[in-house]
């Protein structure tokens, strides 16, 4: 077979990422909002701080009533009240007067600076000896200095951190518009396939690729839902299809993707009257896999190699799901480090390879076998690294390695 006719990865996700689109928007608490993605940009409805305030525990002065104090020349000011953050002043601040303030109260009218606590002493008349001068503004955190009213401060498309979550309670803001996660459905196919915690029957396996899925699916932010193992017959798999697909946006199947006689997808999209859109692409691991579209819905036909399977969850659905999400980014975050020794590719399609990153940014191969079934090396691995078909990249070259998704890397 010629490989050079196949498309390549880039070909494949420009085939598949024009046929996705974001689902609709929901209005969402922002207690429960930590990993979704905003459909709406926030805009500040109030200046942040929402009003001058003291930076330090001490005393609201006017700055040119202390601009020659010093510890021999101190300036007495008598002191008006006291007002402690979440109150305040009830007399502005005049010449000669100080008011007694603490980190966040609001400013006193007429006070333009504040003297550290730790500049004064009380003397026993109850004035206050101010023993550095003050410069006019020291100390003091102005209205809007960090966020303006009106200001765009959270894009449309993010996903929200703890950061944004808390930036919007200081706003004062309790609910936001956000994307449907979209609701992807799993079916494992294969006849030697049995489910971890049954009895092992000779000639099957253990099947890993429905936990594998269903928990890279939770780290892309969609809800997974994973169905009963499909036998390898075109009947089955059909009816499970059907059924399947009215219960999910985006249905993802593992396994039966190839050319044997017991490869029942794409016979199974067709015979339902799907579209299919791709299959096999110029890459190593998971050439086989098939992008079709079943009742306008995406369908992801992965190959049953558990490697290939991860392959291609990362590099063609977790984008897809990600525009599905309303995300403004579609890909995995990526680093760049050198790599500790030389790798090469003599095929000709992309070699996908697991490696790991060491603290120094120093890339190697992962331990054990890079065969599309060796799970052991997946374990073992950080990332991805891409090595274009007949390539050799030398020890020290940089490279760009795609990160798996971590936990909680929504
Ligand atoms: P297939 O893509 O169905 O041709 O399967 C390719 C290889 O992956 C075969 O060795 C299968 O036994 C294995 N395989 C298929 N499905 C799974 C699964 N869910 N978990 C682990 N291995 C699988
Ligand atoms: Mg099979």
């Amino acid at each position: 077979m010629l490989l050079p006719m196949l498309p390549t990865v880039e070909d494949a996700r420009k085939t598949i990422l024009p046929l996705i689109s974001a689902l609709n928007k929901v209005p969402v608490d922002t207690s429960s909002a930590l990993g979704r993605v905003l459909a709406d940009a926030i805009q500040a409805p109030i200046c942040l701080p929402h009003w001058d305030n003291a930076s330090v525990d001490g005393y609201a002065l006017r700055a040119e009533d202390v601009s020659q104090a010093s510890i021999n020349t101190p300036v007495s000011l008598s002191l008006q009240e006291a007002v402690p953050a979440g109150q305040t002043a009830q007399k502005p601040v005049e010449k000669g007067t100080c008011c007694r303030v603490f980190t966040g109260s609001p400013m006193p009218p007429g006070a333009d600076a504040v003297v550290m606590q730790e500049d004064t002493k009380v003397t026993s008349e109850g004035s206050v000896l101010v023993m550095e001068c003050v410069r006019p503004f020291e100390y003091v955190r102005f209205r809007g200095e960090d966020i303006q009213a009106g200001k765009q401060v959270i894009d449309k498309g993010k996903r929200l951190t703890p950061f944004d979550l808390g930036l919007m309670s200081a706003l004062g803001i309790t609910q936001c518009q956000v994307y449907e996660p979209p609701k992807v459905g799993v079916i494992v196919t294969g006849s030697e396939c049995v489910e971890a915690g049954q009895p092992l029957p000779p000639g099957k396996i253990y099947e890993s690729n429905g936990l594998l899925l269903q928990s890279l699916l939770v780290q892309a932010g969609a809800n997974p839902c994973v169905f009963p193992i499909v036998l390898d017959e075109l009947k089955d798999t059909k009816e499970r299809m059907a059924a399947a697909i009215h219960e999910c946006d985006l249905l993802i199947t593992s396994g039966g993707v190839s050319v044997g006689e017991h490869d029942h997808i794409k016979p199974a999209i067709k015979a339902l009257g799907g579209t299919i859109h791709l299959w096999r692409m110029r890459m190593k691991p998971g050439k086989p896999m098939v992008f079709a579209q079943l009742c306008g819905k995406p369908v992801f036909g992965l190959p049953g190699n558990p490697v290939s399977a991860a392959v291609t969850f990362v590099l063609m659905v977790y984008p897809a799901l990600q525009k599905m999400s309303g995300c403004h980014s579609w890909d995995l975050p990526q680093c760049v480090g050198k790599l500790a020794h030389a790798i090469e590719n003599q095929e000709d399609r992309h070699h996908f390879t697991r490696v790991r990153i060491d603290e120094e940014g120093l890339i190697r191969l992962a331990e054990g076998r890079q065969a599309s079934h060796a799970l052991g090396s997946l374990t073992l691995s950080d990332g991805l690294l891409a090595i274009p078909e007949q390539t050799r990249l030398e020890a020290q070259t940089e490279v760009r390695v795609i990160r798996w998704p971590r936990l909680g890397n929504f």
